[in-house]
């Protein structure tokens, strides 16, 4: 990791405040001078600030069982925050790594790490995202070719990346897309004449979320968890 990362993420300094500290020659890597932002912290590196050892916090990585009415986005003065559900945690250096709308519910990752987070939402590391999906109108079978050739956004004038649609129901099936635009989901189902009743996410990759955990609830990933991203 970069030095000015690392001190911005283990103290409360800015990394714009980290650039003057290593200016003014206040920052050591292993007792030796750092002179530039760039200079890597390597995992057993002492890091020192004014002869102060920087000690690395830990990142910290948790999935929540999403209920309906709940942002994950910031706030908007009229509903509650998904951080409001982690009673136990200091949420101020916490985010949420792949949104969910307001009435979506299911697996919501949440962590302090932001290169983690950007390996699960990054469209460039495709990892797929299961919803199921309950539809206001029957879906049919080409809704599994459909989805698997794209489906065109006219908002955004995009088609869809490939997505597997597996029906389970009458108005039912399980999409997994490989991409998060937009209330992309709703609009691809409106794409196709249809429309979203309700959205869970079962799995984010090779992860789905603990059954074990009611709406609202939340716990920390295992380290063999957050290695899968
Ligand atoms: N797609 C949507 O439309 N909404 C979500 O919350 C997630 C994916």
């Amino acid at each position: 990791m970069r030095i000015d990362r690392f001190i911005s993420n283990n103290s409360c300094y800015s990394r714009k405040d980290v650039r003057k500290l290593i200016s003014q020659r206040r920052v050591t890597i292993d007792d030796l001078r750092v002179v530039s932002v760039s200079s890597r912290v390597t995992a057993e590196a002492v890091v020192r600030l004014d002869d102060e050892i920087v000690e690395a916090r830990g990142e910290r990585y948790f999935m929540l069982h999403k209920p309906a009415g709940y942002l994950s986005a910031s706030s908007d003065g009229h509903h509650q925050l998904v951080f409001d559900l982690l009673t136990d945690e200091d949420c101020s250096e916490l985010h949420v790594a792949g949104r969910l709308d307001l009435d979506t519910t299911g697996l919501l990752l949440i962590s302090s790490d932001g290169q983690w987070s950007h390996r699960v939402t990054s469209p460039k590391k495709k990892v797929g995202k299961c919803y199921r999906v309950t539809a206001a109108d029957p879906v049919t079978d080409d809704y599994v070719q459909q989805f698997a050739e794209g489906v065109y956004l006219r908002y955004d004038d995009v088609t869809t990346r490939p997505a597997e649609f597996v029906i389970t129901g009458s108005h039912e099936g399980l999409l997994t897309i490989h991409e998060g635009r937009y209330h992309q989901v709703k609009r691809m189902f409106a794409a196709l004449g249809n429309r979203v009743e309700e959205l869970h996410r079962e799995s984010i990759g090779l992860l789905p979320l603990d059954d074990g955990l009611a709406p609202g609830e939340y716990r920390a990933l295992t380290s063999e968890e957050v290695a899968l991203f």
